[in-house]
């Protein structure tokens, strides 16, 4: 009998095409790719003579105008949306339109320079984005994308385009040279899956919006230009993993798959804890609480069932916006916030500048070790014109709402405190010689995040209300490595043995003392440390209010005894990687849906 003829040898399939990035917003998507290029529309070159130059003033004001309403616009719709803080991003825009220097110099490049109103714009923020994108600080280094994308909407409106980049409304994975923060609030949610850029790092806006977004995204993504993509058809972006795959073999797509469902499963039954307390399965309460930056952000709480604000990092409020806020405008951010979220707990830490958070409005002289410098309390105490304004507005604001508490950052050891006490007191004097309502007994805690607060905390705990512990810091001071210097992250890992043994430490002073101990630092962002630090004695943990769900899931789903037999095991490694280890197999003993991702 003949065999059947056997079908023609199929090709291999060819192979895939890997492009590595940095992930800076978690999750996956499998999608067609669209390409957009962002370039600012052409600028005509002709002069304008000096009879045209009020026109040319009057298209400009137009574009100011609407450039204006629509960043409005676009602030609401996220604040609408649940993303206040994503919105605050845009205040750095708007200040920079209504900045008269900046406005003003357009202005007179049209008039004296008789250049037309869109060359006015690009040569003035040319000039303005360079001066800051020149800057050591990384902060107003940021602001140089804050004015590109002021000029390319405002060029955009003078060449009588749409001002946002016009993207399709079907499901796509975006990649840009580079993506404006409002091009990115501006696009449809439902249709965009993923982001990839070429330019922008992690802490650049489009990163933080991405992430207040849920979209998964990726910087430093090399350009292919204009030309044909590396191979045709969709792509897959793991944000997780910071890849674009061009041409995913068929495993990858289904685990690809397969992660997405878990993720929207998990995320479906995260959300059911929301109203569930945070506690272990014995019944020990662990107060989860959210990390904030901006007064505006209690719908974000709220939405995370988290018990009030750990931290809220004050020194936000003095970097953006066009002015230092003064008392007055200090007391209605602290009013706000505390009323919007009472009576749980809003905790505000005292200005913490300095180091790696500069801010335009100040002048810090240089200094060799930043890091070990002026900054934070230390800059408060030699700056009264800085630091008083604030305690009172934080007085005046306890006077009615009672769940304020105010938090000292850089608190070496109890000659620290007092000197900020005596600053609160001689506030609390002030206001009561001038009749002034305000709460003289407001809870005060501190940040330990210098060793030496950690290793003096049986001292520090009887004069305080709380600690709560900074790992960022603790561990910047401790291994002493700049948490900023990637040629030293190395030396900084999640879960070193010897900040182990300073939470412990502190967890103990506290626990004789009587007073809450919480984490606040990146260590409190990870699921699986969860049960370490709940081990370690820590009563509350303090995080980004993405993370809280997850959190509370584990407390959930341990036993406090477990917990501290886990503590103890771990204080017995000797290396981060082993701890780490330790704290991933108890995770995925207890709730493995967690490491999926
Ligand atoms: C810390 O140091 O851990 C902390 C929470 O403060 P920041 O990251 O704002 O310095
Ligand atoms: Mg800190």
């Amino acid at each position: 009998m003949s065999e059947a003829p056997s079908s023609p040898p199929q090709p291999p399939p060819l192979p895939e095409i890997i492009l590595r990035g940095i992930g800076v917003a978690d999750g996956i998507a499998f999608g067609p790719l669209h390409r957009l290029e962002t370039a600012p529309p052409p600028v005509p070159e002709d002069p304008v003579p000096p009879s045209r130059a009020p026109v040319e003033l009057r298209r400009l004001d137009a574009a100011l105008a609407a450039a204006t309403a629509r960043l409005r616009e676009l602030q609401a719709n996220l604040a609408a949306a649940g993303n206040p803080d994503a919105a605050a991003l845009f205040e750095a825009q708007l200040a920079a339109l209504a900045d008269p220097e900046y406005t003003g110099e357009i202005r007179t490049a049209i008039r004296a320079s008789r250049l037309n109103a869109a060359r006015a714009v690009q040569t003035v923020s040319g000039k303005y984005a360079a001066a800051l994108a020149a800057l050591a600080d990384p902060y107003l280094r940021e602001r140089a994308a804050d004015v590109r994308d002021v000029a390319l909407r405002l060029l955009r409106l003078l060449a009588g385009q749409a001002d946002s980049a016009d993207l399709p409304a079907t499901p796509h994975i975006l990649y840009a040279r580079d993506l404006s923060p409002s091009d990115l609030a501006a696009a449809p949610r439902d249709s965009l899956l993923a982001l990839a850029t070429a330019e922008g790092g992690p802490t650049s806006h489009t990163a933080i919006l991405a992430r207040s977004l849920g979209i998964p995204a990726l910087v430093g993504i090399p350009d292919w230009g204009p030309a044909a993509p590396p191979a045709p058809g969709p792509v897959l972006l793991d944000g997780t993993a910071g890849l674009l795959v061009f041409r995913p073999a068929p495993a990858r797509q289904s685990a690809a798959a397969k992660r997405i469902r878990a993720r929207n499963r998990l995320g479906a039954r995260l959300a059911k804890l929301r109203d569930l307390p945070s506690e272990t399965l014995d019944g020990t309460p662990i107060a989860l609480r959210a990390n904030i930056e901006s007064p505006d952000a209690a719908p974000r709480v709220l939405a995370a069932g988290a018990d009030g604000v750990g931290l809220f990092r004050s020194e936000y409020l003095f970097m953006d916006g066009s002015t230092l806020p003064d008392e007055d405008r200090q007391l209605r951010a602290y009013t706000s916030i505390a009323r919007s979220l009472a009576p749980a707990p809003v905790t505000v830490r005292t200005l913490d500048l300095g180091g790696d958070k500069l801010t335009r409005h100040l002048d810090f002289p240089p200094e060799d070790n930043p890091a070990m410098g002026c900054r934070a309390l230390r800059l408060c105490l030699a700056r009264p014109d800085l630091f008083k304004p604030q305690l009172r507005a934080l007085l005046r604001a306890a006077a009615e709402s009672s769940n304020l508490r105010i938090m000292y950052p850089m608190v070496n050891d109890l000659a620290d405190l007092r000197a900020a006490e005596a600053v609160r007191l001689a506030c609390a004097d002030e206001l009561t010689a001038e009749g002034i309502p305000h709460r003289r007994d407001i809870p005060v805690g501190v940040m330990v995040e210098v060793p030496s607060a950690a290793l003096t905390a049986a001292w520090l705990a009887t004069h305080v209300s709380f600690f709560s512990i900074g790992t960022n810091d603790l561990t910047q001071y401790t291994l002493a490595a700049d948490r900023g210097n990637e040629r030293v992250a190395h030396l900084c890992p999640l879960a070193h043995p010897a900040i182990l043994r300073l939470i412990r430490l502190t967890a103990a002073a506290a626990q004789v003392a009587g007073i809450p101990a919480c984490v606040c630092g990146e260590m409190a962002w990870h699921p699986e440390l969860a049960p370490l630090l709940v081990g370690l004695g820590v009563s509350a943990l303090s995080t980004s209010p993405d993370a809280i769900p997850g959190i509370k899931h584990v407390i959930r789903s341990l036993r406090l005894d477990e917990a501290r037999t886990l503590a103890d095991h771990v204080l017995t490694l000797e290396t981060p990687d082993a701890i780490l280890s330790a704290c991933r197999t108890f995770l995925s003993s207890h709730t493995p849906d967690l490491l999926d991702d």
